[in-house]
């Protein structure tokens, strides 16, 4: 065994049995998956894979979509286009809050947060809806280097029960920031939500982004060096909910959660690392996937503000 996998399957033993948190039940699909399940992966900018765990197990990517949408929004516009109709700062607001919009004079501030994702997933360039869809799917794919696909009970369960999204989506073409029709956008920011990923490819995506945009498993460049930092920059502002500086303050690393269970850790020029775990605590993180990959930074010594 490499020291790698060693350290990788040490932290999954140490938290993989965990108590605490819940499912998300706003989405009933999420509801219910089976909450033992716990995975975790490490890839690195070299291509090894490390492993442990349910991490073949394919799990809803739900908000960690929003960073795929944001690197090709990067890609169409570039990082100023981005900065100014969606922005790059905290909303210190829950990650579907209305109030935040209206505090912030309508503009989302964080591509991470789901108005700002809607409206994101609105700027793509497209020809029609199902080529905005396409994109958005394309982009996942490439990141990850595997053949993600949308599950169509879950995407059923979203587009049936998005009426909050709905409302944020209008909420933005009121204000002028949404760069097609609402309802398009919602629409297929909630297919990017639907579509499942492993544990591997996960961490295979957080690789990619590590290795300034060239995925180390299929070796292609699939998104520009220099928006990798754009990302990475926003990660560390909005990626873990309300508790994105506790999380920057304790582990020191750029993460996004998703309310699938899910959460990327990213060591620049090192390694993706990938949690999944399905009951969240209160503000939306997987409490073991933290935990795990928490551990495998910390065993490993990675934390950027370490001087
Ligand atoms: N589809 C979910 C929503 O829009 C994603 C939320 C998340 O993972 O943060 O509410």
């Amino acid at each position: 065994m490499t020291d790698l996998q060693e350290t990788v399957a040490r932290a999954h033993r140490a938290h993989a049995g965990d108590a605490g948190g819940k499912n998300a039940d706003y989405i009933p699909y999420l509801k219910n998956i089976d909450s033992t399940l716990a995975g975790l992966a490490v890839v690195t900018t070299q291509g090894e894979i490390a492993q442990a765990g349910d991490s073949s197990f394919r799990f809803a990517i739900e908000s960690i979509s929003k960073v795929c949408t944001l690197a090709l929004a990067l890609e169409d516009f570039g990082a100023d286009v981005v900065q100014e109709k969606i922005g790059a700062d905290p909303t210190g607001l829950p990650f579907n809050s209305v109030m935040a919009l209206e505090l912030h004079g309508d503009k989302p501030l964080s591509p991470l947060v789901n108005a700002g994702a809607i409206a994101t997933a609105s700027l793509i360039r497209a020809t029609d809806k199902e080529d905005r869809w396409q994109r958005i799917l394309g982009m996942q794919r490439s990141l990850t280097g595997a053949d993600i696909a949308l599950c169509d009970a879950l995407n059923e369960s979203e587009q049936t029960t998005n009426f909050h999204n709905r409302g944020i989506a209008w909420l933005l073409y009121s204000a002028g920031s949404a760069y097609c029709d609402p309802m398009e956008a919602v629409e297929v920011y909630t297919r990017q939500c639907s579509t499942l990923l492993s544990t591997v490819e996960l961490a295979t995506m957080g690789a990619t982004i590590a290795a300034g945009g060239r995925n180390p498993i299929t070796r292609k460049q699939v998104i520009k060096k220099e928006h990798c930092a754009r990302i990475l920059a926003e990660m560390t502002m909005e990626g873990m909910y309300d508790s994105s500086g506790d999380w920057a303050y304790t582990v020191g690393l750029p993460a996004k959660s998703g309310v699938g269970g899910g959460i990327l850790t990213i060591v620049p020029g090192v390694m993706g690392i990938a949690a999944f775990s399905p009951p969240l605590d209160d503000v939306g993180n997987s409490v073991r996937g933290q935990r795990m990959a928490a551990a495998v930074a910390g065993a490993l010594g990675y934390n950027l503000y370490q001087c």
